[in-house]
This record gives structure tokens, C-alpha cells and sequence, in this order.
């Protein structure tokens, strides 16, 4: 398939190729197009043949169901069955980087929601998805646009890499602002079960509702070192060298990772300031300071793909982020890539 590639970082002056891709779209073929967590691969929400044409470009097994993607909170109206609490995350959240999992209604397919009975329904805020899907005039089902497996695309070149001559149209919107998926809340009566953490913290929803984190978010918290293989199945956005997560104090873990990089095989994912601080033997992926953990969602995605072009790396190593606040998403996310392997630094 030819893949179209439009630049549109503003919709102004670009509504035609908007109405075009919005065609693409409404006639049941696949579009990539920018939001402001990662790069989304959309199809119709509505459509049975759409979403199993997502699922094969992906290469996603379907029983992972997708996000609806919706111009304004009250669209999701005919597609799920919104509450008090639903509108009251809106009015705080929406548009944003906040995914709500809600009870689905007959005109979303069971294809899109892999066989549920519920539906994740989210109102992106950047200003290209939201033209989009108002030109489409339905949501949009899009999860992000990789191949299974695969980092999430946090600008075009990785969608662009994944998925040329799989979807009909790409449209590169420049680098995401966020760089991690959304945050995905799960609403129980008037409870909020945290499913995924993202850019949209845990305080901040639970300024809304009483909000408790799935154990699976920060699942082997307290786990030290870890063979790699039996978690192979939690292995999301494994890189080809083993990633390995360090948790001790800031002080040691530079010396560990001082000595280690002497080893022309290994890959640091460091903060900006260590780079004069580490050997130049190693790959250094710098990802932001240490305290500006905005950067580091920015960057994450970017380092681990980056670094799977290094083919002679056999070992990378990372810092653990903090599990409070935006680092909950990042250690959410490095956990996954590490495949839950932590070594303790005394
Ligand atoms: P992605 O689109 O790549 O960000 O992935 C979407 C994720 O949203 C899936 O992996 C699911 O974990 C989650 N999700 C979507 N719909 C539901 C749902 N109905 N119930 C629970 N989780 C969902
Ligand atoms: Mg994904």
C-alpha cells in the first residue's frame, strides 16, 4: 500500500488534507495521526472491518481492545454510558491526556474492545487529532501507532519506521508534548481504579474521585534482581538488549554505572548531567536531568528505540523512576521494558 505523508503541526490552512485523511477514515481505511501522548493509529470506532484491519497492521493480538477517540466529552454519549463522575474528570481533564473506561453501548463493536462489554473513551487534546475526528464526525479507535511490541511513537519518523505501506496516511505533527500513553481510569459507581499511569496523575484524579492504583501498575515494586525470561510476557517495549532498572542511592548507582561504562557493549539510558561524569566507551542515551521527569517522558520512548540501532549493545541499563507522581508512569513504563528486572545498588 502507499502510504500518503502529509506535515500538518496547526490545522489552520491545512483543511483540506484534514477533510481528505477524515475521508480515508470514514470510508474504513487506516490513518496515523498525531495526539499529545504518542502517535495514534486510527480507524472508525464503529467499524468491525476497521478494527480488525488496526489489529493486523499493528500486529496486536485482539483481545487487547482499543481507546475511542472523541472531539468533545459529550460525544462519547452514543457510545458509552457516561456518568456524574465521567463529566466531572472531564470538566477537569478533557481535552487531555485522560482515558476513561466506561460501559460500552451497541454501537461500539466488540471487535474495538477485544470482546468487552466496556469501552475506553478519550478526548485528545492536540489540536490536529481533535480536526481530525471532527471532520471524521464518529470517534476514532486508535491505539499507538507502533508495531506490537514496540516503543510507542512519540514523533513520525518511529510511525513512519513501524507502519509505512500498512495505512493509507500519515500525518507528522511533530514531536508528542508527553511522550507516554494516556492515563487510563477505570470507574466503578463512584470509584476510580487506576489501570494505567500516565501524564494525569493519581493525586490529581483523586482531587475528583477515590482513586486506588491496580496492583499490576507497579507489580514487583519490591522485587531485586530477576531472571529475564519467565517474564517474558510482560515484556512491552523490550528493547533487543536486555534493560536492566538500578534503585539505590543517586551516589552509588553512578559509581556502578561509572564502572560499567568502560564496556564498549553497554547502553545507558543516564541523566543529562552524568554524561561528562560516565566513559565514553559506553552508548549514552541522555533522557533529561534528574529532576525534570516532563523530559524524560518526552524522551523515553525515543532512547529505546535509539538504541536498538546499536546492535552491538548485549547489556543496557536504566534509573528506576520514583513511583509517585508523573515518575509512577515512567516506572510503569521501565518496569515493562526491563521485563521487571531491578538490581539493588548498596
Ligand atoms: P494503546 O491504544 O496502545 O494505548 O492501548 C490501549 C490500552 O487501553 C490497552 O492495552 C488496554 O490495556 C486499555 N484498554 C482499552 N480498552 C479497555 C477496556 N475496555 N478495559 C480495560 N482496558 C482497556
Ligand atoms: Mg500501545
Amino acid at each position: 500500500m502507499n502510504t500518503e505523508l502529509f506535515h500538518i503541526q496547526d490545522p489552520k490552512g491545512h483543511e483540506q488534507e484534514i477533510a481528505h485523511v477524515a475521508d480515508i477514515l470514514r470510508t474504513g481505511g487506516l490513518a496515523v495521526f498525531p495526539t499529545e501522548t504518542v502517535y495514534g493509529l486510527g480507524g472508525l470506532a464503529t467499524s468491525e472491518h476497521a478494527a480488525k484491519a488496526i489489529y493486523e497492521a499493528k500486529g496486536r493480538p485482539s483481545d487487547n481492545p482499543l481507546i475511542i477517540h472523541v472531539a468533545a466529552p459529550e460525544d462519547a454519549e452514543p457510545y458509552a454510558v457516561t456518568s456524574e463522575i465521567y463529566y466531572r474528570l472531564a470538566a477537569q481533564f478533557m481535552p487531555g491526556p485522560l482515558t476513561v473506561i466506561l460501559s460500552k453501548k451497541e454501537t461500539i463493536p466488540h471487535a474495538v474492545t477485544g470482546g468487552l462489554d466496556t469501552v475506553a473513551v478519550r478526548c485528545p487534546a492536540h489540536p490536529v487529532a481533535r480536526a481530525l475526528i471532527e471532520a471524521v464526525g464518529a470517534p476514532v479507535a486508535a491505539p499507538s501507532a507502533n508495531r506490537s511490541g514496540r516503543p510507542s511513537p512519540t514523533c513520525a519518523a518511529h510511525a513512519i519506521e513501524d507502519l509505512s505501506g500498512r495505512v493509507a496516511a500519515i500525518i507528522d505533527g511533530g514531536e508528542c508534548e508527553v511522550g507516554l500513553e494516556s492515563t487510563i481510569i477505570k470507574l466503578e459507581g463512584d470509584k476510580g481504579i487506576l489501570l494505567r499511569p500516565g501524564a494525569i496523575t493519581a493525586d490529581a484524579l483523586s482531587c475528583v474521585c477515590e482513586v486506588s492504583i491496580a496492583p499490576a501498575v507497579t507489580a514487583a515494586l519490591a522485587e531485586n534482581e530477576r531472571p529475564l525470561s519467565p517474564g517474558m510476557k510482560y515484556r512491552h517495549y523490550a528493547p533487543h538488549a536486555p534493560l536492566v532498572l538500578l534503585d539505590g542511592a543517586q551516589d552509588a548507582v553512578l559509581r556502578y554505572l561509572q564502572n560499567e561504562s568502560a564496556d564498549p557493549a553497554v547502553g545507558i539510558l543516564c541523566y543529562d548531567e552524568e554524561l561528562p561524569l560516565l566513559s565514553g566507551k559506553a552508548t549514552l542515551f541522555p533522557i533529561g536531568k534528574k529532576e525534570d521527569l516532563p523530559t524524560q517522558a518526552r524522551r523515553l520512548f525515543a532512547a529505546l528505540r535509539e538504541a536498538d540501532t546499536h546492535p552491538a549493545l548485549t547489556k543496557l541499563y536504566a534509573h528506576l523512576p520514583p513511583p509517585n507522581g508523573l515518575g509512577l508512569a515512567l516506572y510503569n513504563r521501565c518496569i515493562r521494558a526491563a521485563a521487571h528486572t531491578v538490581k539493588k545498588i548498596d
